[in-house]
């Protein structure tokens, strides 16, 4: 039985509009945002990019007269990918949130009552300014979710999500047990190896996200014979790390087009040579948010008179750049090199050409 879709392959819904998936630019530092728009409506944001980044979501809501989030998916706790969760909870109405489980909220401060026995004779301590710490972000995300109203439900491999006029979502990734530092080992990070993977289908379209899916991820995926990985286009995991989108997944999925959302401004060399390389290898199209801004891919779900043309995706604007360029790394994107995720990023540094050069 396909995972969540036994009906599916023997009786497809028939597609009945068109379906939008924009994968927001919410660059130039790094993060994932994409938004979904149904058929009949219905709208999923998977991420919401880093803190500060919610103008540019909301924006993108007003602009596709998206009034109402039906769901907010948050595909793992790193701040490239839910820093704005809160601005964007704060901005629009949202029915439910996913996420992974993983909690990673400051714990309560210690308070006298519960202080005792740990040296009493000290003045109870002034009350402490907010300080910002490294998960501060999650704990604005996790406020914003409490004080939203919204619905809150743990991703469940195999659960899908009827988008209306034939649209399923259906979640595919984190499975238990989870991943952890010591299976990192040969690079990668535990937290984005977590993250959730989705399938969208709509007639004979579908799309993988990945999230920050690490080469572990895949190979969980890989060993899971009866779930459908083949998809027309993907959403490559982890901005492009040479952590993923290892050649096997990408022989499996056997993408037409690959969408990376990147900004220009990383520092972990994102999208890495090799995985442009392999995709490159593989004949997939290449569509890039550092390079090319916001991607539109619209489809009906079937193709013209003669079944061509299931979907069409769109750039906001042309690059003369190759999309088919990696960047540079100046810092490893793996935990096991140190990497926290946590701002790292900021304008590459000036060109040495600026000024004239002695002679
Ligand atoms: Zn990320």
């Amino acid at each position: 039985m396909k995972w969540g879709l036994p009906w599916w392959r023997s009786r497809p819904p028939k597609p009945t509009g068109e379906l939008k998936v924009y994968v927001l630019d919410v660059g130039p530092i790094e993060g994932d945002s994409i938004l979904i728009v149904s058929p009949t409506g219905k709208s999923v944001l998977i991420d919401a990019g880093d803190a500060g980044k919610g103008k540019v979501v909301l924006d993108a809501l007003k602009r596709y007269k998206v009034e109402r989030l039906d769901y907010f998916i948050a595909t793992h706790p790193h701040p490239d990918h839910i820093g704005a969760a809160d601005e964007v909870m704060n901005g629009i109405k949202v029915g439910a949130v996913i996420d992974n489980g993983v909690d990673l909220s400051t714990p309560a401060p210690e308070t006298p009552a519960n202080k005792k026995g740990k040296g009493s004779k000290a003045a109870p301590p002034p009350p402490k300014k907010k300080v910002k710490t490294a998960t501060t972000f999650f704990d604005e995300y996790a406020a914003a979710l409490k004080q939203s109203g919204a619905q809150y439900e743990k991703a469940q491999p195999g659960k899908n999500y009827d988008l209306g006029g034939g649209a399923i979502l259906t979640v595919l990734a984190p499975s238990e047990p989870f991943f952890n530092k010591d299976q990192m080992k040969a690079g990668g990070n535990d937290t984005n190896a977590n993250s959730i993977v989705l399938r969208l289908d709509y007639g004979e379209f579908t799309m993988l996200f990945m999230g920050d899916a690490e080469t572990q991820t895949e190979q969980r995926l890989l060993g899971k014979k009866d779930v459908d990985l083949n998809a027309k286009v993907i959403k490559v995991a982890h901005h492009g790390s040479k952590y993923a989108t290892s050649e096997e997944f990408v022989k499996r999925v056997h993408p037409e087009a690959a969408i990376i959302s990147d900004g220009a401004w990383n520092r972990y060399g994102h999208p890495a040579q090799a995985v442009l390389d392999r995709l490159k290898g593989a004949n997939v199209k290449l569509w890039r948010t550092d390079l090319q801004g916001e991607i539109t891919i619209t489809t009906k779900g079937k193709g013209d008179a003669n079944g061509a043309h299931i979907y069409e995706i769109k750039a906001a604007k042309e690059t003369k750049d190759d999309v088919g360029m990696g960047r540079e790394a100046q810092k490893d994107d793996s935990s096991r090199s140190g990497f926290i995720a946590y701002g790292d990023f900021g304008p590459p540094p000036k060109p040495k050409t600026e000024k004239p050069k002695k002679k």
